[in-house]
């Protein structure tokens, strides 16, 4: 396990108790901080003042910076900076995330210090550690960075703060300005760190796209059928699509005017869009190879609604089902293949009658599984258009279907279509 191997390598650098300097890294990496800059970070606190490299790194261009180099000098143009609370050894932390860019071209960095940096202004950043992060370097701004702020500013080739469009953002974007019109949003009370607290979320969408959104400190400007300008927001990945995160540093501001919000989804090959790792908003073309178990008529458990087998609930044991209907269903393009899950109501529509229906014809049959042959004999082996949202996780990929459309373009349509045109 590598926590307890970096530990062990700490406190032996050190010379210091090893369950001790073990104790302080889980905490710091349970709190998100990078388990690079976590060691670093006890290498202060005990005391070592080599930080690592030793003398004072060289200055690099940014494209030559790599994850094997562990400290750099880097002079560039903050292209965004965002501001982010995390929490760690029991208190809140801002840190400032962005963008750097010099001539070459550009890297994500984490100041953890209060540098007081601002999109727009040239930097050398003296001594900046470096990260890998996903195969690529990242820079860590930090105690041991020394920090300048040029008079001359450096011409970049890069655009200057975080303007985007919904359908660009990807999980791990920071410091991002979207100009959106708020098509859902709804008030909940969550249990946060700090206890019970208010929260909005809902969906929001620009000519691009939609995503869904989380405000962690409602702002008053949003609310369903507004329009808002929102700075400085970040992207979370949650129950595996990108979400847009507005915190307590984000600014939101009202738009007098409309966004208007594009009907046009994107259409993907299944293979591309679950090498995406999640999309909200999706509509993909495939053939309806085969319904799942757990397909048709379903119980579910009237305290948490996940579904039950025979009556028990995992969690709350013995309890009385509520009868419900879904579909999960393998839909395949050839690419790449997705279970599609239809709720009660699409469902319903695929199986030509309600759930009463299907009660009763489980009843007739003393079995419920004639309600998932039923949909078998009338789905499988057609070409569907599905439109939805797309997750992916160890268990595969799952598109939870919004819209469910026999293909109008099928083979055998589009073939008949060419030979008029043909013979015409
Ligand atoms: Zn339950």
């Amino acid at each position: 396990m590598e926590l307890d191997d970096r530990a062990e390598d700490l406190a032996s650098d050190l010379g210091v108790d090893k369950e001790e300097v073990k104790a302080d890294l889980q905490n710091l990496v349970e709190y998100s901080v990078p388990i690079d800059e976590a060691v670093q970070s006890l290498r202060r606190k005990y005391g070592d003042g080599s930080s690592g490299g030793g003398g004072t790194p060289s200055s690099k261009d940014i494209a030559e910076i790599t994850p094997d180099d562990s400290n750099v000098t880097v002079t560039g143009v903050v292209l965004t900076a965002g501001k982010r609370s995390i929490r760690y050894q029991g208190s809140d932390h801002v840190i400032v995330e962005g963008r750097l860019a010099d001539e070459t071209g550009v890297i994500d960095y984490t100041a953890w210090e209060d540098f007081g940096l601002s999109s727009g202004e040239t930097i050398t950043a003296g001594n900046a550690g470096v990260r890998e992060w996903d195969g690529e370097p990242e820079l860590n701004l930090g105690e041991s960075t020394s920090l300048s702020f040029l008079e001359k500013s450096l011409e970049v080739p890069h655009e200057i703060g975080g303007d985007a469009q919904l359908a660009d953002l990807q999980t791990g974007d920071r410091a991002v300005t979207i100009e959106v019109s708020v098509l859902e949003c709804e008030r909940k009370t969550i249990d946060g760190r700090d206890g019970e607290t208010d929260i909005l979320s809902g969906v929001v969408g620009d000519e691009s796209g939609r995503l869904p959104f989380t405000n962690w400190d409602p702002a008053p400007e949003i609310e369903e059928g507004g329009s808002v300008r929102i700075e400085n927001a970040y992207v979370q990945e949650f129950r595996g699509v990108p979400e847009v995160n507005v915190s307590e540093f984000s600014t939101v501001t009202a738009l007098g005017r409309g966004i208007d919000v594009g009907s046009d989804t994107a259409t993907m090959d299944i293979g591309e869009a679950v090498a995406t790792g999640g999309v909200y908003d999706v509509e993909v073309v495939g053939n309806l190879l085969a319904v799942r178990d757990g397909s048709g008529l379903i119980q579910r458990c009237p305290e948490c609604y996940r579904v039950i087998q025979k009556g028990q609930c995992r969690t709350h044991g013995d309890v009385d089902g509520i009868d419900d209907m879904r579909v999960k269903a393998i839909l395949d393009d050839g690419t790449g293949a997705v279970t599609v899950v239809l709720d009660d109501e699409l469902t319903e529509r695929v199986y030509g009658g309600t759930l009463e229906d299907a009660l009763e014809q489980a009843r007739e049959a003393m079995d419920q599984e004639v309600v998932a042959d039923r949909i078998r004999e009338r789905i499988v082996g057609r070409e569907y258009r599905v439109r939805g949202h797309l997750s992916v996780d160890e268990y595969g990929a799952n598109l939870d279907a919004e819209t469910f459309e026999e293909s109008d373009d099928d083979p055998a349509a589009r073939a008949t279509a060419f030979l008029e045109e043909v013979d015409a």
